[in-house]
C-alpha cells in the first residue's frame, strides 16, 4: 500500500492526512502463521521536517495467532502507534532509522507489518492460564482431560522432575 508524497517532496504542502484501509491475508513470524481477520487501518499524518518526512499514525486491525502452548488460534487486537522518518535525500540512506523514498510514493506495507510484528507478545497465549497440550498424548488440556500421569504427580516429585528436565 503506497502513499503519494509528491506534494510534500515539492513542498507544496507541509503536512498531509493519511487514511488507508487495505486487506492482507497472512504473514509468518518465525514459522508461525499470523492471519488477518479484518482490514488494516492506518490513520495518521505526514509532515515535512527539514529534508525529511515524518509519519505519525495509528494502526488498527485484528489478528488470529496460534497459541504458543496449545497451538489453537486465538484473536488478538492490534491498536498501535507508529512513527517513521522518510527522506528523499540519498545521503541519508545509511542512517538506520531513516527510510529512503524513491520516486513520489512511500510504501507502508512492510513498515506496518514490521510494527505489528514488534508489538506481538514473545509468548503468545490464548489465555494467561492456558493448560497447553499433554506432553504424552497431545490432548488439549483446556478442553479435555487425559489418562496420563500429568496432574497427579506428587508435588515433591514434580520439583525433582523440574530439576532434571532440560528446560
Ligand atoms: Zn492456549
Ligand atoms: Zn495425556
Amino acid at each position: 500500500m503506497t502513499i503519494d508524497v509528491l506534494d510534500l517532496i515539492r513542498k507544496k504542502v507541509s503536512k498531509k492526512k493519511v487514511h488507508l484501509v487495505y486487506e492482507e491475508e497472512s504473514f509468518y513470524d518465525e514459522g508461525e502463521k499470523i492471519e488477518f481477520l479484518s482490514p488494516i487501518i492506518l490513520d495518521g499524518e505526514l509532515h515535512l521536517t527539514g529534508d525529511g518526512i515524518d509519519l505519525d499514525g495509528r494502526v488498527i486491525t485484528e489478528l488470529s495467532l496460534p497459541c504458543s502452548r496449545c497451538l489453537v488460534n486465538f484473536n488478538h487486537s492490534i491498536d498501535i502507534l507508529i512513527h517513521e522518518i522518510f527522506s528523499p535525500n540519498p545521503d541519508n540512506k545509511d542512517e538506520d532509522e531513516i527510510i529512503f523514498v524513491e520516486g513520489d510514493t512511500i510504501d507502508v506495507t512492510d513498515i506496518i507489518k514490521n510494527n505489528i510484528l514488534l508489538s506481538l507478545p514473545v509468548k503468545k497465549l490464548c489465555k494467561d492460564d492456558c493448560e497447553g497440550l499433554c506432553q504424552h498424548c497431545g490432548t488439549n488440556l483446556n478442553v479435555a482431560n487425559c489418562d496420563c500421569d500429568n496432574e497427579d504427580i506428587d508435588p515433591r516429585l514434580a520439583k525433582l522432575k523440574d530439576l532434571f528436565s532440560a528446560d
